[in-house]
């Protein structure tokens, strides 16, 4: 079947296609995730909307609130970004463990968002950034809070005429540290587990935390975040005993599945593992950067 290539001169153009064309048709970013589906024939679009010529999806800008990142970010521009590093040093963290050189100077942001895939390393960090995904249609904006975008295996929230055109991200608490660990059969392949951990000091020198965020990917059909674990740590001190409690409650929140890299038992055990160690490293960071126990 012939598939039309869509180049749009501005977001406005691209919208206006994206509503004439409606289900026939899917923007394309980085093409990395689009065209392996195209070639396996589990998609078959009549037009793709090319996104790539569209300034207003680009740069990275930071404010009081926190940053604003556009969705044709790649995931090589997301580590290189000096702003985003002192912003929120955690997602050009989770970018760095993103597949190989190619798929990271081509990979979009929004289009790791917006596949969806398992294992996918944004995600977990992107969760525990408290991001926003800020999704446009021709006449309106919405913004959805990345814990209600993911709804399904492959599925969010996006409506056929929408376009993903930023995510936004809130300043971290002072003190915060956060941390990302990926578990997977080689550095090039999806996360069998991904969790990050964002650790907040309460302030008073005791060890205490004032808030813990945990983000999980590949270990349910949507990354999650392990909100009784959160709420168990809420107030307490952070060590080896409550870090272990917190992981095995986590590896009860999730509801892995099983593929040809790892079972679902395998997973959630990994789950308890990883946010052990996601936390205790974040809670290093914490002592480190000065806010820690007095
Ligand atoms: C070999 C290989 C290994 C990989 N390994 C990893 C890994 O280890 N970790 C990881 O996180 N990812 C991995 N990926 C995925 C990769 O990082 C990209 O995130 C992913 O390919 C999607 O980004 P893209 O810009 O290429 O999107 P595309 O492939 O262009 O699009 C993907 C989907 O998102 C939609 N889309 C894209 N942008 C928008 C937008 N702004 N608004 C609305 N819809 C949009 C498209 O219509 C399509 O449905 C891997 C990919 C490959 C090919």
């Amino acid at each position: 079947m012939e598939c039309k290539l869509i180049r749009p001169g501005n977001l406005d153009e691209a919208l206006a296609a994206r509503a004439e064309y409606a289900h026939d048709a899917l923007p394309i970013a980085g093409g990395q995730s689009l065209l392996v589906m195209m070639r396996n024939r589990l998609v078959t679009p009549r037009a793709l909307i090319d996104l790539e010529p569209i300034d207003a999806l680009r740069g990275a800008e930071v404010h009081s609130a926190g940053v604003s990142i556009g969705a044709m970010n790649t995931c090589r521009q997301l580590m290189a970004s000096p702003a985003l590093s002192e912003a929120a040093g955690l997602l050009p963290a989770a970018a760095r463990q993103v597949s190989s050189t190619a798929v990271r100077n081509l990979g979009t942001i929004g289009g790791n968002v917006c596949h969806n895939e398992p294992g996918a390393d944004l995600p977990p960090a992107l969760l525990a950034l408290n991001a926003r995904a800020v999704l446009r249609r021709r006449a309106d904006d919405r913004e959805v809070p990345l814990s209600e975008f993911f709804t399904g295996y492959f599925e969010t929230t996006l409506e056929p005429d929408e376009i993903l055109c930023r995510i936004e991200v809130e300043h971290p608490p002072a003190g915060a540290a956060g941390v990302y660990l990926k578990h997977a059969v080689s550095p090039e392949d999806l996360a069998i587990v991904g969790v990050a951990a964002v650790v907040v000091p309460d302030g008073k020198g005791t060890g205490g935390v004032a808030e813990v965020r945990i983000g999980i990917g590949g270990a349910a059909p949507v990354p999650l975040r392990a909100t009784a674990a959160e709420a168990a740590l809420k107030g307490a001190v952070l060590d080896r005993e409550t870090a272990r409690a917190a992981g095995e409650m986590a590896s009860t929140e999730v509801d892995p599945g099983a593929d040809p890299h790892a079972g679902a038992a395998y997973r959630r055990k990994m789950v308890a593992v990883f946010v052990r160690r996601a936390l205790l490293r974040a809670a290093r960071q914490v002592e480190e950067n000065g806010h820690g126990a007095a």
